[in-house]
């Protein structure tokens, strides 16, 4: 079995095809996971969503609700009986229905909220693409990227500064960043239960250090993007290695 993590997925696509739908040309049995945290592209809060075979999410289903055969709507519905059965030591893993009311909504929302996450993307990289400073995002071939977060990535031989005084910078101008993600290997569990060094993944200590994520969110004014790209563009001129070298272009 293939379970992808596809948190960052809705509404991605690969070759034309929604991420997610791909479980009845799998090979192999496939389930993919969404989540509805309150960041993601699509959110309920908390709470996510299973897509795969469905008998196999049908068992999912089962599991997620106290092991039982039929759920609460089913058994107090106007068709629905009294009757149920508990087929397995369940969990109580369900989505409320008040959070799926409000991922209703959203999910209508969902193809306005993509295209404007598209067009703050599109601005970012028009404005960025010109500075060795910076490597940019890209959609690869036969992707539709969701455009969940916007990674910009320092190249150290063009810019005087690390990627966490890059962030410094950035809030000293008002502006928010983060980074996606801090490798596993490097959270205190997994460092010291397996004893991992820094450099035992090594592309992702390189990447993770050269790394930060800008605000990126369908709720962005015009002028939120403005003032992002004014602030990254400002450090860059600022901490550029070389003045000639400052835009490629
Ligand atoms: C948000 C996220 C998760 C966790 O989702 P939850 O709904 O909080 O369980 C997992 N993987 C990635 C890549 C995420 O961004």
């Amino acid at each position: 079995m293939v379970i992808e993590d596809a948190a960052h997925a809705l509404p991605a696509k690969y070759k034309g095809r929604m991420i997610g739908s791909m479980a009845s040309t799998s090979q192999v049995p496939l389930f993919t996971c969404f989540s509805f945290y309150a960041t993601k592209n699509l959110t309920t809060g908390e709470g996510g969503m299973l897509t795969g075979p469905p008998e196999l999410v049908e068992d999912a289903r089962i599991w997620s609700l106290h092991g039982m055969s039929r759920d609460a709507w089913k058994r107090y519905g106007s068709e629905g009986s009294w009757y149920y059965e508990v087929v397995r030591p369940g969990f109580k893993y369900n989505m409320m229905d008040i959070q799926a009311a409000i991922g209703l909504h959203q999910l209508r929302k969902l193809p306005e909220f993509h295209a404007r996450r598209r067009e703050i993307v599109q601005k970012y990289n028009s404005a960025f693409s010109s500075f060795r400073q910076f490597q940019i995002p890209i959609e690869k071939k036969n992707v539709e990227h969701a455009w969940h977060i916007y990674v910009l990535r320092l190249n150290a031989e063009f810019i005087g500064i690390s990627r966490n005084q890059f962030i410094d910078e950035l809030r000293a101008r008002d502006i928010a960043s983060s980074v996606h993600f801090i490798p596993l290997h490097l959270q205190p569990y997994y460092r010291d239960k397996y004893r991992y060094q820094r450099r035992d993944f090594p592309v992702a200590y390189r990447e993770y250090n050269r790394m930060l994520s800008l605000p990126l969110f369908a709720g962005m004014s015009d002028q939120d993007v403005d003032d992002v790209v004014e602030a990254v563009v400002a450090i860059a001129d600022q901490y550029a290695i070389g003045a000639r070298a400052a835009r490629s272009a």
